[in-house]
């Protein structure tokens, strides 16, 4: 990594880096060669103490000034991620092996267009004037004050803005604790912030594993806390922080269905499936995993993926012609090894793929399994890497029973010509981002959440204001005050 890629140093706090070699060392891997490139330490409890106080002081004066003044910030930071979208794709490929094919239009440019949009949106946090007769009352939108933002892996950078440009935009500011396997590109977004104008402290960036995102959530100065991550980590951080009510916005896993009816465009289809599985090696929690494909259709359908998978090309991620990359670490490979073995073993049928090449880098190639039935564990839980099943059906009732037969409800998607059915199916499915004709889309004006296990709360879009404010109502009497004594 050049100088200038890469952070200065663990934490970002109070505007400046900030080391402490006293905390837990964190190696920096990078998941296509497995060498470290560097190396973070977890945030001992001086660091998060500057974090915390630094955070609300800065949220004061950031909560006392206009709106749009807090959004020419924001938009500015936007710029600058844009302007160095280059340097900025390359540390993302670093932190997680993602290929530079991707990040270079995935995620400093996703994480800029929140901080664009919420930045847009600062000026107009208005509440609402409420007649009541002779008297009248108003709302007041005001912000939570204290936020902790803490993220997965699969899109640091992405994640970072995600929580902290709606947060920002409100008048709070935000921790923000980057997976300890990807610690790196959340930093850059600290020190673009304040370039672009924020005060210091209102964004700070502390490293760490689940303990320090622990301590950050039950200290009783932070109000809200907002995860991307697995179901477990959620039931556990949404159970800390309602120990205190605090707010919380959960983005967690999935088992998405994507359902393919017999009048759909097969190529479309094909291409929705490639981009519900394989982008990000699969490592995306909307992924349409469980892939349903009318039986009339069926071998045609694996038919012209199969043709469509020779035009994988998977290697260094820096070479931008690569479009598959490696998984993010070598126990996520494992785990997906874990999951293909037991696709093979409860008799699914491999169509593609299920090996982990021989080669430094933590490589799954991306794997397909067709004859897959409902109860077969690869058709149940996450496994967060590429694999795709394809699971037949016959009837469009049949399959939505399937398809909402799981615990999760992040996403759904549907591929047909017929408008009447995509509406009436998309109508049925318990999914909180879903796609017709379309997968994984997630452009900043659309809310993105799940239901049911998936999480709780939306990111982006009008919606993520109400996550990160609370309305105050005011009742103004005009005349006298009757009492009963
Ligand atoms: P994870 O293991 O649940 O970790 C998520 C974050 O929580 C990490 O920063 C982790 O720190 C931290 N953490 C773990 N235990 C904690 C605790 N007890 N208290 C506070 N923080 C704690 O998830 P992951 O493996 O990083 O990411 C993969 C998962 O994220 C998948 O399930 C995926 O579906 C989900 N995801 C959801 C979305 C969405 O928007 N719905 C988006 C992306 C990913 P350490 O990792 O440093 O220990």
């Amino acid at each position: 990594m050049s100088y200038d890629t890469q952070p200065k140093a663990s934490h970002f706090v109070d505007g400046a880096y900030l080391e402490d070699t006293a905390g837990e060392r964190i190696p920096v891997i990078y998941p296509a060669t497995g060498a470290e490139i560097g190396v973070v330490y977890a945030a001992t409890p001086a660091v998060i103490e500057k974090a915390i106080t630094s955070g609300l002081r800065a949220q004061a004066e950031w909560a006392g000034m206009m709106g749009v003044e807090r959004g020419r910030v924001l938009r500015r930071a936007a710029d600058i991620l844009r302007e160095r979208n280059r340097d900025l794709s390359v540390l993302e490929t670093y932190d997680t092996g993602k290929p530079l094919q991707e990040t270079l239009v995935a995620d400093a440019t996703s994480a800029a267009d929140a901080l664009e949009y919420f930045g847009g949106l600062a000026g107009s946090l208005t509440g609402e004037h409420v007649p009541l007769g002779a008297d009248w009352g108003y709302t007041v939108r005001e912000p939570l004050g204290l936020c902790v933002g803490i993220g997965a892996w699969n899109y640091p950078t992405q994640i970072a803005c995600w929580k902290g440009a709606p947060a920002l935009a409100c008048g709070n500011a935000m921790i923000f604790k980057p997976s300890e396997t990807t610690p790196l590109c959340a930093l850059k977004v600290a020190e673009i912030l304040i370039e672009a104008g924020a005060p210091a402290g209102l964004y700070n960036v502390i490293q760490g594993a689940g303990a320090v995102g622990g301590a950050l959530i039950t200290d009783p100065r932070v109000n809200k806390v907002s995860l991307t991550g697995s179901v477990p980590t959620g039931q556990k951080v949404y159970a800390t922080a309602a120990a205190q009510m605090k707010h919380v916005t959960m983005e967690l896993g999935g088992k998405s269905p994507l359902i393919v009816f017999e009048d759909a465009d097969i190529d479309n289809a094909v291409g929705g499936a490639i981009n519900g599985n394989f982008y990000s090696s699969g490592q995306v929690c909307s992924n349409g995993t469980r892939v349903f494909v009318h039986e009339a259709v069926k071998d045609a359908f694996l038919a012209r993926l199969s043709e469509r998978l020779k035009g994988v090309v998977m290697g260094d991620p820096m070479d931008e012609a690569v479009n598959i990359g490696p998984m993010v670490s070598d126990r996520q490979r494992e785990i997906v090894m874990g999951y293909i073995a037991k696709g093979l073993e409860e008799g699914a049928t491999l169509v593609s793929g299920g090996t982990a090449p021989k080669q430094d880098g933590f490589y799954v190639e991306p794997t397909v399994f067709s004859d897959v039935t409902d109860e077969m564990t690869i058709a149940r839980e996450e496994i967060f890497g590429p694999v795709m099943s394809v699971l037949p059906f016959c009837d469009e009732d049949e399959v939505i029973t399937r398809a909402n037969a799981t615990e999760f409800g992040l996403s759904a998607g549907v591929f047909t010509r017929d408008l009447t059915r995509a509406h009436r199916v998309i109508g049925k499915l318990r999914a909180g981002s879903c796609f017709i004709n379309s997968y994984n889309d997630a452009p900043v004006e659309l809310p993105f959440g799940g239901v049911k296990a998936s999480g709780v709360g939306r990111e982006n879009s009008k919606a993520a204001i109400e996550h990160y404010s609370q309305l105050k109502s005011v009742f103004v009497r005009m005349g006298d005050v009757e009492a009963p004594f």
